[in-house]
């Protein structure tokens, strides 16, 4: 822990590092036991900061659009990853092994590089995001709605808890900053002192616009008081803090969103299939021993509920025992230690209270709170507690055992008879983020999982197949939805995209097909077509217009086609090539190939000379809606439906991705085939 930091720790607002005044809190090293500095945010202007983050940030991050707040992202990602040591430094001091270290601070980056890649793939180059596919309204197709989302023109708050100071705020800032929202980040006092370390890091990075990130260390109560609809309110901590969030009267005023995580009893259930010598058995021990200890057990997501069919409970508690006997508690920098303390001494004396209250009803097979060793110089002052492992022979009795969350490497086994009987102890945990199971046969997952589905925010399914890879338990993935329902807070966080769009407005556009396609900047179908007569495969990415059509000449089908088609592609259907096969099929008597439709319509819109279209790209959302006989007449009409710029690369000509809608029709105007083809196409400017 650098000296500086045996100091009053600050808060970043309004573009300044200020700190409070009046009576401040204490904060110790979890490893030595001393005093590391103190905090307090006792007469900032809180107001000030919300209204620095809505009218100085807000409007910095709206004008950018998605892919140039990737690219910021991804900028901060690399800026960060360089100087990760400077974090893991001060993480030391949190009580954390460097692995605990490594999932805070590698994990928390990895979230910025996670959203950057999403932002730049799944969302436009454009300020707001076009969602879902146009609904016709109306009979004629002249009204049409449309879903956009937009920036909310606040500013996110994130109150976080003390176990992920890094991660943490990584995890919701980066889908924040990607939707175009600042944010304002309060961390939980105890490690407080990592999450300014971060801050000081990222505003020294000057990545971020002025206003867009804030961090307020020591109480924020009254801040609340001034969030109006436009911001948002995130929550990570206990229940009884969420509790008053819940009703608090600015945030029930203004209906402002409030998500909430919490804590939760998570279980890990190994099926009856997973006996000792399987590689189920030896996965679950490990995963079991490793959520106990990891960050010592201070996780959300740790396994508190070891549920075990009742005959294998002997094994497993032997086994369990074993693992645990094999792990070093102590002091984080000596060599093999692989749980360090708890991060202060106030969370001792709560897991403690939390496990003698489990012992009264059940039994300790593994650790004593009492008596135990841990290797350092500082063993005594220390916040050390040792790996318990409870037993509960009642589950479905002892309710005490699916409602106390000792937040340390506590977890209980619990044992059942049948497989519904699993199921009904994990739903006693009332809502958690993660289960986990541990099988090799199919019956019991299905079991499980359309068992405890409902009361659960992530399953996690174990067995030999993806051992190897699998990220275990307890990681929650950018990619994948991190939250519960419940007991776990009812929130969720993450998820891809869909954590971008909970900073955003969703609105239901309704209007002229035109004006939506030009909202949208994207054509829709019975909007307004435009040609000047030159091909538009002539222009260039800059060149095209939305909307920019091509009706194509006629083509009529012969059965010399369908004859060509098959020997080509080798498709010999029935449908195609046998008449009296045909004659029964739904067809009733021989089609052309779908695929040969699609060709003959490339054929047809295709203008073949060299130009600045660069390849085809793909082809998406391809639907044939009637069939095409031979003898008859089929044209294309192909229309310029969006353009997206690419990132230029190294070595490459500026490009852009051009999709285009075409649709097929027959003699009778009716539509044969639609879909969308993707191409690349070159810029005006080199
Ligand atoms: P906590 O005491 O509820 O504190 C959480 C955060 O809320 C801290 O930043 C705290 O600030 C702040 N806070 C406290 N009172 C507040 C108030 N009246 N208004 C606004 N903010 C307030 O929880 P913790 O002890 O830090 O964290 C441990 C708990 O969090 C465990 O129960 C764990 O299960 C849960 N958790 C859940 C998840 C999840 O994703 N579901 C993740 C991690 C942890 P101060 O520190 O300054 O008081």
């Amino acid at each position: 822990m650098p000296d500086s930091y045996v100091m009053k720790i600050q808060s970043f607002v309004q573009g300044r590092w200020s700190e409070g005044n009046g009576s401040a809190v204490e904060l110790f090293h979890a490893v030595t036991g001393e005093k590391v500095g103190e905090v307090s945010s006792h007469g900032l202007d809180f107001e000030a900061s919300l209204k620095h983050a809505r009218n100085v940030g807000g409007p910095k991050l709206r004008r950018m659009t998605f892919h140039e707040r990737a690219r910021m992202l991804k900028s901060l990602g690399k800026f960060l990853t360089e100087r990760k040591e400077e974090l893991y430094k001060v993480s030391y001091a949190t009580g954390a092994t460097r692995n605990d270290s490594w999932l805070d601070i590698d994990g928390g980056i990895g979230t910025l590089f996670a959203y950057a890649s999403k932002g730049q793939k799944e969302l436009p180059d454009e300020t707001f995001h076009v969602e879902g596919e146009p609904e016709n309204l109306s009979k004629s197709g002249s009204f049409m709605g449309r879903h956009i989302c937009v920036p909310l023109e606040g500013a996110a708050i994130h109150i976080n808890a003390f176990n992920f100071p890094c991660w943490g705020m990584l995890e919701k800032l980066s889908p924040t900053l990607l939707a175009g929202v600042p944010a304002i980040v309060k961390p939980a006092s105890p490690t407080c002192f990592l999450a300014e370390r971060l801050v000081r890091l990222i505003v020294e990075s000057k990545i971020l616009p002025e206003g867009v990130l804030q961090i307020v260390c020591g109480n924020i109560a009254n801040l609340l008081n001034h969030v109006t609809c436009q911001d948002v309110v995130t929550f990570t901590g206990s229940a009884a803090t969420a509790a008053k969030l819940r009703i608090h009267p600015a945030i029930l005023a203004s209906s402002v969103r409030l998500n909430v995580e919490t804590d939760s009893l998570n279980c890990a259930i190994l099926g009856p299939d997973a006996t000792p010598g399987t590689e189920e058995f030896s996965l679950f021990i490990k995963e079991v021993a490793r959520e106990m200890t990891v960050k010592a057990g201070q996780k959300c997501t740790a396994i508190r509920r070891t549920i075990v069919p009742n005959s294998l409970c002997e094994a497993v508690l032997n086994a369990l025992k074993q693992e645990l006997g094999a792990i070093k508690l102590g002091d984080p920098a000596i060599e093999g230690v692989k749980m360090g303390p708890l991060v202060s001494r106030n969370q001792v004396l709560e897991v403690k209270d939390c496990v003698n209250r489990l012992r009264q009803n059940g039994e300790a097979v593994w650790g004593d709170p009492d008596r135990f060793d841990a290797l350092g110089d500082h063993s005594e002052r220390g916040a050390y507690f040792p790996a318990v492992l409870l037993y509960c022979d009642e589950p479905l009795r002892k309710n005490v055992f699916h409602e106390i969350e000792a937040f340390g490497p506590v977890s209980t086994v619990m044992p059942y008879s049948a497989l519904e009987e699993a199921v009904e102890i994990a739903k006693r945990g009332q809502g958690s983020l993660v289960g986990s199971l541990f099988t090799a046969d199919e019956r019991v997952a299905r079991q499980v999982v359309f068992g405890i589905g409902a009361y659960h925010g992530r399953l996690l399914l174990v067995d030999r197949e993806c051992a190897r890879e699998s990220t275990g338990h307890g990681s929650p993935l950018p990619h994948l939805i991190h939250g519960g329902p419940g007991r776990a807070g009812g929130g969720e966080e993450l998820g891809g995209i869909r954590s971008v769009l909970r900073y955003m407005q969703r609105i239901a556009l309704q209007g002229s097909p035109s004006r939506l396609t030009s909202l949208c900047h994207e054509w829709m179908k019975n909007a307004q077509q435009r040609s000047d007569g030159i091909h538009p495969f002539r222009k260039t990415f800059d060149e095209l217009r939305i909307g920019e059509s091509l009706t194509t000449h006629r083509r009529t089908i012969t059965e010399a086609d369908v004859v060509n088609f098959a020997g080509i592609s080798g498709d010999h259907f029935y449908a195609h090539t046998d008449e009296l096969a045909a004659q029964e099929s739904i067809f009733k008597r021989r089609v052309a190939h779908g695929y040969f439709i699609l060709s003959a319509a490339a054929g047809l819109f295709v203008d073949p000379a060299k130009g600045p279209v660069l390849a085809n790209y793909g082809l998406e959302h391809l639907r044939f809606t009637r069939p095409v006989y031979i003898g008859d007449t089929i044209q294309a009409r192909l229309t310029c439906k969006q353009k997206t710029r690419k990132e230029k690369r190294e070595g490459e000509d500026p490009q852009g991705v051009v999709a285009w809608d075409v649709e097929v029709t027959n003699q009778n105007a009716e539509t044969v085939a639609t879909y969308t083809v993707l191409t690349l196409v070159k810029c005006s400017t080199t």
